[in-house]
């Protein structure tokens, strides 16, 4: 028998203007995306913006229905937008950021479970590592240097081989 750990080291910045100005300017965008999602139902309004390793960035906020399991996450949306307009090109940065009409929260978003798995998939066909910005509308940032640190022991392509 063998006890085995996991653990990961991540970033915590105060407040936005403590991020360097390329991260600041992309988290700036994530709340301004929140603006554009479709969530009437949960009225958490999530958006998340991709920066390419061409220079391009992508968007994509929560999309809910009243058919509730058919609603999607920010993160699915903004990665198979990603994936449809630039199916080759690795996504180096994704910033999310939430806002909720219901309550305050003081920390900030963290993708849910089928996210955490979508964004690992995405991070292996990068072939390099998927940065994380999690915030939300003020305070507290965390930065993650890897998606895929969210979602230990995943399932991943390997299995299938
Ligand atoms: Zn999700």
């Amino acid at each position: 028998m063998k006890e085995k750990k996991f653990e990961f080291n991540y970033t915590v910045y105060q407040n936005i203007d403590e991020l360097p100005p390329e991260q600041k300017e992309l988290l700036e965008e994530a709340r301004e995306i929140t603006q554009h999602a479709y969530a009437p139902y949960s009225r958490f309004q999530v958006g998340a913006i991709a920066k390419l390793a061409n220079g391009e960035t992508v968007k994509g906020s929560n999309q809910e229905n009243a058919s509730f399991p058919v609603g999607l996450c920010a993160e699915r949306v903004l990665l198979a937008t990603v994936s449809s307009l630039f199916p080759k090109i690795p996504i180096l940065t994704i910033a999310i950021s939430y806002k909720s009409e219901e309550q305050k929260s003081d920390h900030p978003i963290s993708p849910c479970g089928i996210c955490r798995q979508a964004l690992q998939e995405y991070e292996g066909r990068n072939k390099q590592p998927l940065q994380l910005i999690l915030g939300r509308m003020e305070g507290a940032v965390y930065v993650i240097d890897s998606a895929s640190k969210l979602l230990p022991l995943a399932f991943t392509s390997d299995e299938l081989r």
